[in-house]
């Protein structure tokens, strides 16, 4: 398939970066995955707001305007395989000498692929997912969507280890986020999400499912939610683009709640459905 490299259009093959990019040596730069449905891309505005972010937190400037990466990313879409996709950007501080601090003249390494997009399969929806708890022990600006991923690496693996979906992340006693996700908790009715800040990625499907539950006036509150409140939950959801929003139904190898997915996920999920229609459609 096609990818974008530094203002070029070439086959994914063909696409070489130098070994000395700081994206290899350092893994010093930013990246965003939009979903593509029907092929237009989802809250496009969102993810290119995120990603500016990410760059300002890294203090590398963007090196392409609103316009050209929504015709670059459009590009990418048309020429891939399939109608559904993640389109994967990432931006590093490019070549340079090899130290530590900025280079003087920074030239950015810009890359774009699209990846066929497999939504939840209906299985999954209707079982849920399998997920154990871990200490976050990663850094303090995990706002910034960062390329260097060690710990959400190691982190998602202790999941895979226990033959689970994802590793739910703990600090100091209170949930911040998923190994590569957000997480909802539903506590006597009301649907818990941790409040956005420098200890979690804010996900663009986070906003979208606080949107919808505004919008359908289902009961929530944004704020801390601790390990107990996540042990003794109702029900507790997995968001990100990839996953959509997924019911975890077995928490440390318990069940959660009698072990299927809750009734807010279902209605939570029909609407979350209905919101990707009315966006394909417009
Ligand atoms: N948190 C982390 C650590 C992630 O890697 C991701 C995305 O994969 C998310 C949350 C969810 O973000 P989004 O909804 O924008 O995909």
């Amino acid at each position: 398939s096609i990818v974008y490299l530094n203002g070029e259009y070439l086959p994914l093959e063909e696409a070489k970066i130098p070994v000395l990019d700081r994206g290899f040596i350092f893994g010093d730069g930013v990246y965003e995955v939009i979903p593509v449905y029907d092929r237009r891309p989802f809250r496009l505005a969102e993810h290119l707001r995120r990603l500016q972010h990410s760059l300002d937190g890294i203090r590398l400037a963007n090196p392409l305007t609103e316009a050209e990466w929504s015709e670059c990313i459009t590009h990418i879409a048309e020429a891939a395989e399939t109608e559904d996709q993640g389109i994967y950007l990432q931006v590093t501080r490019g070549p340079a000498p090899r130290d530590h601090a900025f280079p003087k003249v920074v030239r950015q390494t810009v890359f774009i692929m699209s990846t066929p997009l497999t939504t939840p399969p209906r299985e999954l929806v209707e079982q849920g997912v399998s997920a154990v708890t871990a200490v976050d022990n990663r850094w303090l600006r995990c706002d910034i969507k960062a390329i260097a991923l060690l710990p959400n690496v190691l982190l998602r693996q202790l999941a895979v280890d226990a033959g689970c979906a994802e590793t739910i992340l703990l600090r100091d006693g209170f949930l911040t986020e998923g190994a590569a996700s957000n997480v909802f908790v539903v506590r006597d009715g009301v649907i818990l999400a941790p409040p956005k800040s420098n200890l979690m990625l804010p996900g663009i499907t986070y906003d979208v499912v606080l949107e919808i539950a505004a919008n359908q006036g289902f009961a929530h509150a944004v704020r801390q939610v601790s390990e107990a409140e996540l042990r003794g939950a109702e029900e507790i959801w997995l968001t990100s683009s990839t996953k959509e929003v997924t019911a975890v139904t077995r928490l440390d190898g318990r069940p959660v709640a009698d072990g299927r997915p809750g009734p807010l996920f279902w209605k939570m999920h029909a609407a979350y459905q209905a919101f990707k229609q009315t966006v394909m459609r417009a």
